[in-house]
């Protein structure tokens, strides 16, 4: 499909109308926000959801028998239901609220590592991770006396597979992988990743923070045991998230966090848990945005996640096209299969001043290790420039970033 006639199908130009931020200057040019694997902007219906819930209607949620306590209820756990539809879970028990990706993974680590990794068992990771997915998984390993094991980046910034087939063993306890790199943008073939891991018994987590607003996730079909998420990568607020994991795994699991909400009943002398998903819920939760997730989840699947990930995907082709054009223009990341993330350096220029001046010309990128700091390192190099595209580019944004680096190239040189 041409890009022209995903445009038109999905409108961008409407697209854009809905996101109020977009329409600004920045240091006195239109804003061009290529930040989006760091977060995305948000659509005016996940604002109004905030706006509404704290003018209308905000009360604790669960507890309260009053008419605002049921509305705020009936609000949260319609979010959980689309979720839930959202990666195709089985149930919505299945679906756990969380500050977001790192707190899902830390809520397996803790929880489950505690539960079921034991000394001498090794966890297998990649060299694409964020540091979300490695830190939990050292903390656990360090106190359970547990190792883990990395699956090797190759140049193009794939998975070397052949190195995962060899580390995989009856040691693995659990092997945790992105979808998506945020630094590169490959994508990885996790289905492949979990069949592999299951046949030696092992649990497998994704982490999904960089799919979830570009790629279809079915979470029974990839037959993951647990997939974590951000909302605020998929156009929803900062500060929630949501944790899928298999019934009978979250119900074997102890909670890792104590207090209101996850209890059945309490004594000093016993507590008896909730049932899931609530056992992982403690305390008030952040009821306003987990309310408003559910407007940007809307979002997408009512613009169609498959028609946007065309589009993104014809920005990320024509951005790769255009920059090799420039002098010095080093790429990181050439897989085949990618997310719209374009990781670059430009020879003789420190990244950072090329962030700082794309910035003085309204165009927002990212620069440095991007949380990835052993692929970096695997690459010899500190950090690169990420532009990530969302649903609201424009070509038109991307030929001011390039007429930019053009520029930049010219000045600095
Ligand atoms: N994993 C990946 C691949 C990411 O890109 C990020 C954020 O950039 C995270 C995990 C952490 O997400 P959060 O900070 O929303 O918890």
């Amino acid at each position: 499909m041409s890009d022209v006639a995903v445009s038109q199908e999905i409108n961008i130009s409407k697209i854009r109308e809905e996101f109020p931020v977009l329409h600004q200057n920045v240091n006195g040019k239109p804003l061009a926000y290529f930040d989006n694997a760091a977060t995305s902007q948000k659509p005016q219906r996940v604002i109004a959801a905030l706006n509404e819930y704290y003018k209308g209607y905000n009360a604790n949620i669960h507890r309260g028998i009053h008419t605002l306590a049921e509305k705020a209820t009936k609000a949260y756990e319609a979010t959980r239901a689309t979720v839930k539809n959202f990666i195709n879970a089985n149930e919505v028990e299945e679906i756990i609220f969380t500050k977001g990706t790192t707190d899902g993974i830390n809520l397996v680590a803790s929880s489950y590592g505690r539960n079921f990794i034991y000394e001498g068992d090794e966890i297998i990771l990649s060299g694409l991770e964020h540091h979300s997915n490695i830190v939990p998984w050292q903390l656990l390993a360090q106190e359970r006396k547990a190792s883990t094991k990395i699956i090797p980046v190759k140049s193009d910034g794939t998975l070397d597979l052949t190195v995962f087939n060899e580390i995989l063993s009856e040691k693995t306890k659990l092997v945790a992988v992105n979808h998506a790199s945020n630094s590169m943008g490959t994508i990885n073939p996790i289905k492949e990743i979990i069949d592999k891991a299951h046949q030696f018994g092992a649990k497998v987590l994704i982490d999904g923070a960089q799919a979830s607003a570009h790629l279809e996730i079915d979470v029974q079909k990839l037959n993951c045991d647990f997939y974590a998420i951000s909302a605020h990568k998929v156009y929803g607020p900062t500060g929630t998230g949501a944790l899928y994991g298999k019934r009978e795994l979250l119900e074997a699991m102890t909670p890792y966090q104590g207090g209101g909400e996850m209890i059945k009943d309490v004594s000093f002398d016993q507590t008896t848990y909730n049932d899931i998903p609530y056992k992982f819920e403690a305390g008030t939760p952040n009821i306003a945005d987990v309310i408003a997730f559910k407007e940007a989840l809307d979002f997408v699947s009512e613009t169609g996640k498959k028609a946007m990930a065309a589009y993104e995907n014809s920005l990320l082709d024509y951005a790769t096209k255009e920059i090799q054009k420039i002098d010095g223009v080093k790429l990181y990341g050439t897989a085949n299969h990618k997310v719209s993330v374009l990781s670059f350096l430009i020879e003789g220029v420190h990244p950072f001043d090329i962030g700082q001046m794309l910035d003085a010309r309204g165009v927002a990128v990212r620069t440095g290790h991007h949380c990835t700091q052993p692929l970096m390192d695997h690459f010899g190099i500190e950090g690169t420039v990420r532009a990530s595209f969302a649903v609201y580019n424009t070509k038109e944004e991307i030929d001011r970033m390039i007429e930019g680096l053009h520029r930049i190239v010219k000045f600095m040189k």
